[in-house]
This record gives C-alpha cells, structure tokens and sequence, in this order.
C-alpha cells in the first residue's frame, strides 16, 4: 500500500463523502477529501439546511394568524428576504466549517479543489494541477438540478442552486415540477407572501407517494392560495422589456411571473471526472454503477450517494459511505440496507412516510386492511384554521403486519423517523394496538385506530 500517496483518496466533501473520509481516517488510514466548491455538499450549502431553515421562515405567518384564536394580538409583520439570506448564509459557513474540521480531526487532508480521475490509482488536483495516487478510491460527487436545454427561453430560468440566494424575492414564481423540491418551494414561496403556480406534467404532485396523502396535500395548497397545474409543462419561456418573464404553458395558458424555478430532476455529477480512463462504467443516465457493496467496475473505486442514482437522500448517501468503509477498511463486506426508508417532504402541511403506499402493497399483497383517519388537529379548533391531519396504516391482513405508515400533518416528519424504527422491527398492528397512548397528542392516533377503515381484496377497494 506503501507505494500510494494515500490509502484513501475521497472525491466530494458532501454528505458521503465526508463521511467516510472522517472515519476511514480515523481509522488511522491515509485519507485526503477533494472539494471543488463547499465543504458540507448539496445538503449543508443548497438542499435540506437551507431549504428547511426557509419553511421555517415560510411558516411565520400562519403562526400569527393562528395566534389570534389564542388571545394574541400581532403587530403589522413584515418580512425581510435579505435578513433571511444573510442569517441562512452565516449558518451554512458555520457547518462548513464544522464539515472541514471534522475530517481534519481525524487525521484527514482536505483539499480546495475540482478532482478528476486520470487512471485507477492517480487523480488530478486540477486547480493545483498536480496528480496524486492512492489506492482506493471513493467518488462522492453527488448530483445537481437537471437543466432543460430544450426548453426555448431555459436560460432565463432558475434552478434549486440559484433559488437560495435571489438577490430579490419574486413577486410571483412558477415552479416547475413535481417532485418533493417541487413542492417544497412552492409552500415556502407562497408563505413569504409570493404569488405562486406549480406545474407538473403529471397527474398529481409527489408520485411514489401514497395518494391519499397526494391529493389531500394538493387540496389542501391549493385552498392556501397555491395555483396548480397538473398535465402541464412550460412550452417557452421569454424575458419582457420590464424583466419580467412571460411563461406558455403546452396547454396554451399563459402566465407572467418574476421567476420560473425548474425542479424537474437531478443529473449525476459524472462529466469530465475521467471516469471511462479508470475503467468506471456509467449507466444511460450518467450515474456510477455499482454492486451491492457500492464497488464500481474498477474494483479499487468505489462511489456512494446521488452519483449513484440509488435513493437520493443524505443519510442514504451517510449510511453508504459507512458501509463502505466497513467493506474497504474493515474487512467486514456491508451492503447497504435500502429497505422501508423512512421521508419526510417538508410541504405546508408536512409529510412523514414509511414503506409501502396503499396502491404499491395492493399489488404485491393479496390482503390488505386500511387504517385512515382525518382530523382537525387540536391546535387548530382554537386558531380556527380548517387544515384537517391525515394518517393511514397499510397493513397486511394475513400477518397483521404494518407495511407501510402515511401521515400528513404538522409534525410528520418527526412521526415518520419513529415510524421508521417500528417498521424496521416488523412490527404488527397487534404491536401499534398494545402499544399506550400519549394524550393529548396527535400522534395517539397512530395507535388508536382499532377497526380497519376499509379492506383491500386482490387489488379491489371492500368497505364495510
Ligand atoms: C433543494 C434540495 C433539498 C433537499 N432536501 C433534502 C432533505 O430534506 N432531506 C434529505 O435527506 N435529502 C435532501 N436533499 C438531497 C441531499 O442533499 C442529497 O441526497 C445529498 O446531499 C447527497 O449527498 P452526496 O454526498 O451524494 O452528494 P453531495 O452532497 O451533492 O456532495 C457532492 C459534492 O461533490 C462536489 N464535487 C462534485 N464533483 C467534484 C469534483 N470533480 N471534484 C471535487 N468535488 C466535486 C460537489 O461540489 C459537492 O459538494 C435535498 C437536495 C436538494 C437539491
């Protein structure tokens, strides 16, 4: 091993790759970490700190139309975008800095520069423009907001990147999309008091999850003020002499707003990496192809994360980079473990999810038995705000067991983490039932919905 630079050259300093540079080199390994832009990655710098850090900030108005019922009178409020840019700006640095520490406490190297491939064994620091070797190496570059160059007028649009650091809040945004980014910044948008339309090609918002969750979410957005398009997307787009920006959609509406943000998917950060010099196959959309210990086709290159396309989420892109240092440093092979993830979409109201939705367990179990409940949550019979909670249990009538839990509501992605271990356990619905409640929460419900609320036989709906 003596004869490489390094025992581990890991390129990307975000969620995976950090990760296993830390504790490969705490291990005592000779490891180095190459970051071509900020050391933390998508999720720190533009995805899940950001993004949560404005639903909070999103979140404040209905707070104070909420705080009326409950006795309280609230000033005029105003809000202030450039506030919160500078504040969400000071925090991410913070966790920069924490990221770099933490690989450089274990005894790792960081290094402030774009990292390419030139064979097996040597990379190229390309902004130092020197090369250095080592013996296994990690690819962790993650992923970034796919561009839409078909789109006539594409160059006028934003992208997740950009959206964090507008220099102005838009009076008016289209969103264009679906997915959970999608929707995310639609519910910020409009909290900060922005005009807003989602469209999505589609046929309703956040597929993969369950519909019921999907439909009622969609109800309930657009009884906030969100206009959603569903079967639509931008046919072109136009800067007016103003600025502003003229949108036709495929379905001839046309719409004029400040900003068009495109979340139409993620691409693999793949191009010019040298990947085909050091033998790594990629699959058609770009993606690293790994087995199931996340080895490449060169079999001392390893790559974890979005690169991957496997579950893009940062504590999957975490738990891969642990396996794999397992597998590569510790003699002890670990596969990841894919299975019942529990997610959570920060939308207004949120979403907490685990496992199957009802339409994917219809179709692999014969029986299935349904627990729904929609409620008014207590903390809003005195605010007045109509917004109803949904949860539902999916659970397979011939074993009893919870294949999947749903919930839509305030507070559900704190639910979904807790829902996630009992799904991981195998736990029945015989286990929800025994288990006590905690009153007054909303939560109790999970465990106390002792009838099914309807049965699904080989696929068909059975009330009653
Ligand atoms: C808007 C948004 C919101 C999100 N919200 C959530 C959420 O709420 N919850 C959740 O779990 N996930 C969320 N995600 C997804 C999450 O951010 C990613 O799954 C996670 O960051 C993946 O980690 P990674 O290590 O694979 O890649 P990344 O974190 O993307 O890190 C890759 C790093 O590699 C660097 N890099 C790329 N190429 C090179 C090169 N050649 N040389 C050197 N450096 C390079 C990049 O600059 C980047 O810093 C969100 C993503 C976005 C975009």
């Amino acid at each position: 091993m003596a004869q490489y630079d390094y025992d581990l050259f890991v390129i990307g300093g975000g969620s995976g790759g950090v990760r296993a540079a830390r504790v490969a080199a705490a291990l005592g390994k000779r490891v180095a970490l190459a970051e071509e832009f900020r050391f933390g990655g998508t999720c720190v710098i533009r995805g899940c700190v950001p993004k949560k850090l404005y639903v909070y900030a999103s979140q404040f108005p209905e707070h104070f139309e909420d705080a009326a019922g409950y006795g309280w009178t609230v000033g005029e409020a105003k809000f202030d975008w450039k506030t919160l840019v500078a504040n969400k700006e000071r925090e991410i640095s913070r966790l920069e800095a924490i990221y770099k520490r933490n690989v450089e406490g274990s005894g790792g190297e960081t290094i402030h520069s774009r990292a390419e491939l030139v064979d097996r064994h040597t990379i190229r620091i390309v902004d130092k423009n020197r090369t250095v070797t080592a013996d296994q190496i990690l690819i962790a570059t993650g992923g970034r907001a796919a561009a839409h160059p078909a789109l006539p007028g594409h160059e006028h649009c934003i992208y997740s990147n950009e959206v964090f650091d507008l220099p102005e809040l838009p009076k008016a945004i289209m969103i264009e999309g679906g997915g959970y980014i999608a929707v995310e910044f639609a519910n910020i948008f409009h909290g900060l008091g922005v005009e807003t339309t989602l469209v999505y090609r589609g046929k309703e918002i956040l597929s993969r999850f369950d519909m019921d969750l999907r439909r009622t979410l969609h109800e309930t957005m657009e009884h906030k003020g969100i206009r959603i398009l569903l079967h639509s997307v931008s046919q072109e787009v136009s800067k007016r002499g103003d600025g502003r920006l003229d949108v036709t959609l495929n379905t001839g509406q046309k719409l004029t707003v400040d900003q068009v943000l495109l979340a139409i998917g993620r691409t693999p950060n793949t191009e010019n990496l040298g990947l085909e010099a050091a033998g790594v196959e990629m699959d058609k959309q770009g993606a690293i192809v790994v087995d199931r210990l996340s080895r490449t086709s060169a079999d001392n290159i390893w790559a974890v994360g979005d690169v991957t396309n496997r579950v893009q989420l940062t504590p999957v892109a975490i738990h891969e980079a642990m396996c794999f240092v397992e597998t590569a440093f510790k003699d002890n092979p670990t596969e990841p473990d894919h299975d019942c993830i529990p997610t959570a979409v920060f939308s207004q109201p949120e979403i907490g999810t685990v496992g199957l939705s009802e339409d994917d367990a219809a179709k692999r179990f014969k029986h299935l038995e349904i627990y729904r409940t929609s409620f008014r949550p207590m903390r809003h019979t005195l605010s007045g705000r109509q917004e109803k909670m949904l949860m539902k249990l999916v659970v397979d009538g011939d074993t009893r067991l919870v294949l999947g839990a749903h919930v839509l509501g305030p507070d559900a992605g704190e639910m979904a983490q807790l829902l996630g271990i009992t799904l991981k356990a195998g736990l029945t619905k015989d286990d929800f039932d025994r288990t006590m409640a905690v009153h007054p929460t909303a939560a109790e419900e999970l465990v106390t919905m002792y009838k099914p609320t309807y049965l699904v036989k080989d696929g068909v709906r059975v009330d009653g």
